[in-house]
């Protein structure tokens, strides 16, 4: 299990990692993916308008925060090389969302006069770690679409863990609006994924959250519509 390995030891590095978000899963909802697209953008601008004076962050929320513009990264760029390998529109939609929220974290990064905002090119990483995860990460979901569907499931899965983490490591206004926002785009990314295995007549088991909290996740899409699930998608 290397990835496993990997996975673990970016949590035990006790710092976050993330995800944003965007909707729906099923190809017959584009249009309201893409409309879900450009919700998620105007939403960032409104998050960045209601950034409030705090003191200066911890070495740890700076840390976070630096490790997450990667993370966002890594989704991205996995759901883009996903995309082009299986022409499947979940992973294009979905891409432009963890766009939006690698941009969001920089905002924040802007925001605090933190140096390292800049961004490397397509699959390439700053960080060992997530370099090395982005390469397992495409191994796997260029295996079958199946594998691809998991793939983006298990990232989600992560992230939501490692933004649990994060919430739980700061009482930084803006970071916390961001860090919830973003995590409410992953619940939406989970129900995606775990949708279209769903479709294939396949179940995701939960890797970093705990199944209760999955679970609750899951729940709230069934039947509502993604009721309460609305703030950045
Ligand atoms: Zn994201
Ligand atoms: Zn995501």
């Amino acid at each position: 299990m290397v990835m496993k390995t990997i996975f673990t030891k970016l949590l035990i590095g006790a710092t976050s990692v993330l995800t944003l978000t965007l909707a729906c899963s099923c190809q017959k909802a584009n249009s309201e993916q893409l409309n879900g697209v450009r919700n998620s953008e105007s939403q960032l601008y409104e998050l960045q308008a209601n950034y409030v004076t705090t003191s200066d962050l911890t070495t740890q929320e700076s840390a976070d925060l630096i490790k997450m513009k990667e993370e966002e990264k890594l989704a991205r760029d996995v759901y883009s090389a996903l995309y082009k390998k299986w022409n499947s529109n979940v992973f294009a939609n979905i891409t432009s969302s963890e766009d939006s929220h690698m941009n969001a974290i920089i905002s924040l990064l802007k925001y605090y006069n933190i140096a390292e905002t800049s961004v490397l090119g397509v699959g390439q990483f700053v960080n060992p770690d997530i370099q090395n995860l982005y390469n397992q990460l495409i191994a796997k979901g260029s295996t079958s679409i199946a594998d691809a569907y998991a793939t983006g499931a298990l990232i989600e899965d992560l992230d939501i863990n490692d933004l649990d983490n994060c919430i739980t490591k700061t009482t930084n206004s803006n970071l916390l609006l961001v860090y919830n926002n973003i995590r409410s785009g992953s619940y939406n990314h989970l129900n995606a994924f775990v949708s279209q295995l769903s479709y294939i007549g396949l179940t995701y088991t939960p890797t970093y959250i705990s199944q209760d909290e999955y679970n609750v996740i899951i729940a709230s899409f069934s039947g509502s519509g993604g009721k309460g699930r609305k703030s950045m998608r």
